[in-house]
């Protein structure tokens, strides 16, 4: 066995097998797709539905100190006035003259040119403009009139949901700082330059945690936060050598931030931002408070002063680690000659958790195996597959990031035991239903 992994068309092959496999498709295809939009298939879905309850279950359920949110993706327009997104949400752009095609000034050397994708901009000979500032919020109208006074934005981040509800959350749930409020949501950006498949779209989704601290516990909170997370990948199983921190210099910092770092992943397009860990003082809490006079100041028995909190963010991207499971975990390795693909998706979050396979369509092996199907099915995402030779179903498996294959053969007939196949060591075990039951909990859940 030997591994291949190829940098130049990976991103080609995790392509072409989202498609096959149904992880992830491109958007009205059948009108010819539309520029970096995606929808996930069956077992994208699935993934990205595991994925969000890791997150959820991480930063919520088993803390007693973060409350879940789930706020409108329309938000009243003053929202964005305040935050500063209508005032700074740009990026500098360039525009080709030549072919019209328009950059981010930060991403001229990674883009592409309009009329010759294997050129750079500034290769092409085309005359590129000076930069300039463009907005990059989605605009639409609410209401039956379509005029400046009914223009809304699609959220460009989830974060702002989070702020306005913090007196909400704080009253209902009767948390003491510190405490946070974690969401996941659809979030929507108008990048100039898209691309590199899932990794920048113009609508994404968001698993942001905003905690709020005392200001004196500021830098405390966020060196935590930041173990916190790094820990967290961990736990995905993400492979830590290709994972580093990147500090924000002064030219980087957004205008909200003391300091930030951002969680990088080293992508076959170079490393790129995962997610971002920001102390972002009390500058939302403060312009919130300052643009609608509602008092977002905060007092308790222990704080003799009322002060705006200050918040440590943390701000991931759900499509982002998506794309960034199946990168890590795409893997080509020869097998008697052959090239043989393996999604090594972790048990946390794979789609199918394991096949059920009887080993031939006879001899009561079929009628056994569903009985196994139906059972497990109860608590795991499984799949049944009597179809072809034994080996065509294990590697069908492993292209779909399934860990684990259970295997109905003439001898568990006998004592009741099926072998459980293991995608990544090839190790096969045999184990009764309620073995394969709690060994599957346990890969999952612990
Ligand atoms: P970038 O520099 O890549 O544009 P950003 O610094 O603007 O990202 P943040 O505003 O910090 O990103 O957003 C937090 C997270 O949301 C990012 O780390 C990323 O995972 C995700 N994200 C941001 N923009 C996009 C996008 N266009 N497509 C997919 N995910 C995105």
């Amino acid at each position: 066995m030997s591994s291949n992994k190829n940098k130049n068309n990976l991103m080609d092959k995790i392509v072409s097998l989202c498609k096959r496999r149904g992880f992830i498709f491109p958007s009205s295809e059948i009108y010819g797709g539309l520029t970096s939009c995606w929808d996930y298939g069956p077992l994208g879905a699935e993934l990205k539905r595991n994925l969000k309850d890791f997150w959820w279950k991480a930063m919520t359920r088993s803390r007693n100190d973060i409350e879940g949110l789930d706020a409108a993706i329309l938000m009243h327009p003053q929202v964005w006035h305040t935050s500063g997104h209508v005032a700074e949400f740009n990026d500098p752009m360039i525009d080709c003259k030549t072919c019209k095609a328009r950059f981010r000034e930060d991403k001229l050397e990674e883009s592409q040119c309009g009329r010759k994708p294997s050129k750079k901009p500034t290769e092409c000979g085309g005359e590129l403009t000076e930069a300039r500032q463009f907005n990059l919020m989605f605009k639409t109208f609410m209401g039956p009139v379509e005029d400046s006074s009914s223009v809304i934005y699609m959220r460009p981040e989830t974060a702002q949901g989070i702020y306005v509800n913090f007196l909400n959350v704080k009253n209902s749930s009767r948390q003491k700082i510190p405490f946070g409020i974690a969401q996941i949501g659809k979030a929507f950006r108008n990048e100039i330059t898209p691309g590199n498949f899932t990794f920048r779209t113009r609508e994404f989704e968001q698993m942001e945690m905003q905690f709020f601290v005392h200001p004196s516990e500021d830098e405390k909170w966020f060196e935590y936060w930041r173990e916190e997370r790094w820990k967290w990948y961990e736990e995905l199983g993400i492979n830590m050598a290709k994972l580093r921190w990147h500090e924000h210099g002064p030219d980087e910092l957004a205008h909200y931030a003391k300091s930030a770092y951002d969680v990088e992943y080293e992508y076959p397009f170079g490393w790129q931002e995962l997610e971002g860990v920001h102390n972002r003082t009390d500058f939302d809490l403060g312009r919130h408070m300052k643009a609608t006079k509602k008092d977002l100041r905060y007092q308790d028995d222990r704080y003799k002063e009322k002060f705006i909190p200050y918040i440590i963010e943390t701000s991931a991207g759900c499509d982002r680690t998506l794309l960034t499971l199946l990168v890590d975990g795409y893997d080509e390795v020869e097998i008697k000659g052959e090239i043989r693909v393996f999604m090594r998706l972790s048990a946390k979050v794979a789609p199918i958790k394991a096949a059920v396979l009887p080993l031939v369509k006879k001899e009561g092996m079929p009628e056994y195996a569903i009985k196994v199907h139906e059972e497990l099915k109860k608590k795991f995402k499984l799949f049944y597959d009597e179809s072809g030779a034994i080996g065509r179903r294990y590697a069908r498996m492993d292209e779909a990031g399934c860990p684990f294959c259970i295997t109905i053969d003439g001898d568990t007939l006998i004592d009741n035991t099926m072998t459980v196949r293991d995608r990544d060591s090839m190790e096969q075990t045999r184990m009764t239903v309620e073995e394969i039951e709690d060994f599957l909990d346990k890969k999952i859940n612990d």
